[in-house]
């Protein structure tokens, strides 16, 4: 299939139907993944602290510096019964997300990062990302190069697409005014891709953005991962869902008519992010992002029979079974799985399940 351009990718997503969509999906997946496979990953999501100075109007999980009552971090000995739990279920990677902390710099992180690995030195780290790397370069004085040679010098194995949203400012402004602008995002994966680091990409969709903002969030992507040295893995999977507005001050303001001129949602919460919607995503981003070879199907929002449906728009690995997560969680999506449970999902869905490490390998 000859490379989409932006017209050619919007009049597919506005005009094709469904199936048509998820047809073209579908056969471009088996192009980078052949055979029936679907990976799936055993993973633990730590949520480090609650701190955070980026007050997203969509996020129910953070709380102000200034909210001592609400406030966490965790204490090393928190993690040590969670990754006991991690390995008991036979995982082997925490996925840490936080938030910016005002006070964390660069020390705070490598001191944690060390003391994991040696604890449990074959802990895969999956952490932070490209907001915390911006955050923390400011705080420390330091380059995104530099943080990220420091971290990944310290244990650092992965660096999450996480904070993406949509890469637009026009977006950013309103939703995430704190948080690194869409160029910086790219920065900081760019500098990650130059090291060799294995990131991934994410997009939250189905908030204020327009269609044609999607469509140039993946095409950012794209550009993105041409540029990778040569042998370098870039972005290995990108991953999208919909938004979460249940309780969110985004939502309240909808709902009071409070959103300035010019910003709008979806419509009634009814009308929000459609499965449909999760699949022409999905489809589109397959479609679009020829140089990435893995699209997860992101159960976690979705509820496991839509991340079924995605494996035939184009999604190839169903993510992780999620021992714990508290973002999302927070904001109305509300599902876990065990291993046996997402396993046994794949193969009724008529694929083949394999568990895989972080680098989409066999374990
Ligand atoms: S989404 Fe992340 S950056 Fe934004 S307020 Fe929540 S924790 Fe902070």
């Amino acid at each position: 299939m000859n490379r989409l351009s932006k017209e050619e990718a919007l009049g597919l997503y506005r005009d094709g139907t469904l199936a048509e969509l998820c047809g073209m999906a579908d056969a471009e997946r088996y192009r980078h993944v052949p055979g029936r496979r679907v990976s799936y990953q055993i993973d633990r999501n730590v949520n480090y602290t609650n701190v955070c100075l980026s007050c997203c109007k969509f996020c129910n999980f953070h709380c102000r510096p200034d909210q001592p009552q609400k406030a966490y971090t965790l204490a090393f000995e928190d993690y040590l019964p969670k990754i006991a739990e991690l390995k008991a279920l036979g995982g082997d990677q925490l996925l840490l997300q936080g938030g910016l902390h005002p006070r964390y710099g660069i020390e705070f992180y490598e001191d944690l990062f060390r003391r994991l690995k040696k604890v449990e030195p074959s802990l895969k780290l999956n952490a932070l990302g490209p907001p915390e790397i911006a955050h923390i370069a400011r705080l420390s004085q330091l380059t995104y190069r530099e943080v990220l040679v420091r971290l990944r010098d310290a244990g650092l194995d992965t660096l999450p697409g996480a904070g993406a949203e949509i890469l637009c400012d026009r977006v950013r402004r309103f939703l995430s005014p704190a948080k690194p602008t869409a160029q910086q995002w790219l920065d900081v994966m760019r500098e990650a891709h130059r090291l060799g680091m294995s990131t991934t990409a994410t997009m939250v969709y189905g908030h204020i953005e327009t269609l044609e903002e999607r469509i140039d969030h993946l095409l950012a992507l794209r550009e993105l991962q041409d540029a990778r040295p040569q042998g370098t893995p870039g972005f290995r999977a990108f991953i999208c869902w919909p938004m979460q507005l249940t309780g969110t001050e985004l939502a309240r303001l909808n709902d009071e008519g409070k959103l300035p001129e010019g910003i709008t949602l979806p419509g009634e919460p009814a009308r929000w992010p459609s499965d449909e919607e999760f699949l022409r995503t999905v489809a589109i981003a397959r479609l679009v992002l020829d140089n990435v070879d893995h699209i997860q199907a992101s159960w976690l929002t979705v509820g496991l029979e839509t991340g079924l449906r995605a494996l035939r728009a184009g999604a190839d690995d169903m993510g992780s079974i999620m021992i714990e997560e508290n973002v999302v969680s927070a904001a109305g999506a509300h599902h876990s799985l065990n291993e046996r449970i997402l396993s046994d999902a794949i193969a009724s869905a008529g694929f083949t399940p394999w568990l895989r490490d972080q680098q989409y390998n066999p374990r």
